[in-house]
């Protein structure tokens, strides 16, 4: 019996609900993370502070969050088991002159963030959230309720929108905020508590209010819908595997690393992307505080090390079937993902399957198999980043869902808690 046995599909989706209503961007998300570790007794460090060596330890880093579970003993045997994901989604972001006034209306000024499925975002009730600081170098995080819609145009009025589709991402994406000339920054920094005058700087996101909903099939448990899926999904499974594993008895011999980045979805590259430093200098902490200090005992850790890549991946889509390979068809309810592609969008080679199928075998719970059809492209995510860098055995894997990239993502209840119960047994030794 594990802390993840009390939970049914349903229990499971409506604590990742809430998980999702508290994160409405990266920032939120990394620290909603280490507030639910040190709850748990994880002992929360800063990168500037001298390393602490404690056993159970989380850090967050902007909208990135890393935390570690230490074995018993560190022995010349141990390497580190990795379970890495992305904390950001697609969206849009404030421009510096966040409000201009066109006949009459506010509008605010926005740009697009990573890839939306744009038309989605039309017609919604938008929120406003993310980081403000101010002068003094005070850092806020605010979350305001509706507060902004971005209004299509009606069909009677171009007769297009149903058939032909096309919108600028300049043009045609500006939220409307006020009736009246109204200052939307002046509007979020009142409403924070913030003096708008000590403004120095923003990253705000938009973000989509509506709670999430479960629903579908006899039990009313098919769907779980809501957005930020991608990746909380893969966020939120983790987290809950790795409380889970804090909690057992079974002794691990490894360094148990959650660890989940910023920024993926506008490919990586940043301070606390997955080809930043933030794996690598923690991993590199880790092992200089104990007797294998140094390159040696370092890359010694870094070749027993394993890595699972959790991002989303695509279910079936019944009205496009001929978008996914005929012989493979991962649908809603089937389990999670392992994500296979010969360029190496994703790093799963045979070795790193035979990990993941023996740990879904451990949790008693089916996976399915994704593989692009051949004339569709593939994405990718962080796992071809950290295999490349560490050299290590990844996997991708992901939570099989619907209409990724929209305001709005649909998965299964009972997969995202399939997910939790199988990372769980890849931490616990699987
Ligand atoms: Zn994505």
């Amino acid at each position: 019996m594990t802390y993840l046995d009390s939970f049914s599909p349903r229990s499971y989706a409506e604590a990742f609900g809430e998980f999702i209503s508290q994160s409405p961007t990266s920032y939120h998300a990394a620290e909603n993370v280490a507030r639910i570790l040190t709850d748990a007794g994880f002992v929360r460090s800063e990168q500037t502070e001298a390393w602490s060596g404690q056993r159970h330890g989380v850090m967050v880093v902007g909208g990135a969050v890393i935390a570690w579970q230490m074995p018993q003993t560190f022995t010349e045997n141990t390497g580190a088991r990795i379970i890495g994901s992305h904390t950001d989604s697609p969206s849009f972001k404030l421009k510096p002159v966040a409000t201009s006034t066109v006949t009459g209306y506010s509008q605010v000024n926005v740009e697009v963030y990573g890839g939306p499925l744009l038309n989605s975002w039309l017609n919604r009730d938008l929120g406003i959230a993310g980081q403000i600081v101010t002068t003094e170098g005070e850092r806020h995080l605010v979350k305001t309720d509706a507060v902004m819609t971005i209004p299509q145009l009606a069909p009677h009025l171009d007769r297009g929108q149903n058939d032909d589709l096309r919108l600028s991402r300049q043009q045609d994406y500006h939220p409307i905020w006020s009736c009246d000339e109204a200052s939307v920054m002046d509007y979020i920094c009142a409403s924070a508590g913030i003096d708008a005058e000590q403004v120095a700087g923003t990253d705000l996101f938009a973000y989509d209010v509506t709670p999430y909903r479960i629903y579908g099939g006899a039990a009313g448990d098919d769907f779980f819908c809501a957005g930020r899926q991608d990746n909380l999904t893969s966020v939120f499974a983790s987290l809950e595997a790795f409380l889970a594993t804090a909690q057992t008895d079974v002794e691990h011999d490894d360094v148990l690393i959650f660890v989940a980045f910023d920024h993926e979805e506008v490919g990586s590259g940043t301070p606390t992307g997955a080809s930043g430093p933030i794996l690598e200098s923690t991993l590199r902490r880790i092992v200089d505080a104990t007797e294998f200090a140094g390159d040696e005992g370092y890359w010694r850790f870094i070749a027993q090390s394993s890595c699972i890549s959790a991002d989303a991946g695509h279910a079936i889509n019944p009205n496009k079937m001929d978008k996914h390979d005929p012989a493979h068809h991962p649908i809603l309810g089937g389990g999670p993902l392992l994500k296979l592609n010969a360029q190496q969008r994703y790093a799963t080679d045979a070795i790193g399957s035979a990990t993941w199928l023996r740990a879904a075998h451990e949790a008693g719970v089916s996976t399915q198999e994704f593989v692009s059809n051949n004339d569709v492209p593939c994405g990718t995510t962080i796992g071809p980043l950290t295999a490349t860098r560490f050299g290590m055995t990844t996997v991708d894997v992901g939570v099989a869902m619907l209409s990724m990239h929209s305001i709005r993502e649909i998965t299964n209840p009972a997969d995202l808690l399939a997910m939790a119960k199988i990372l769980h047994a890849y931490w616990i030794g699987a």
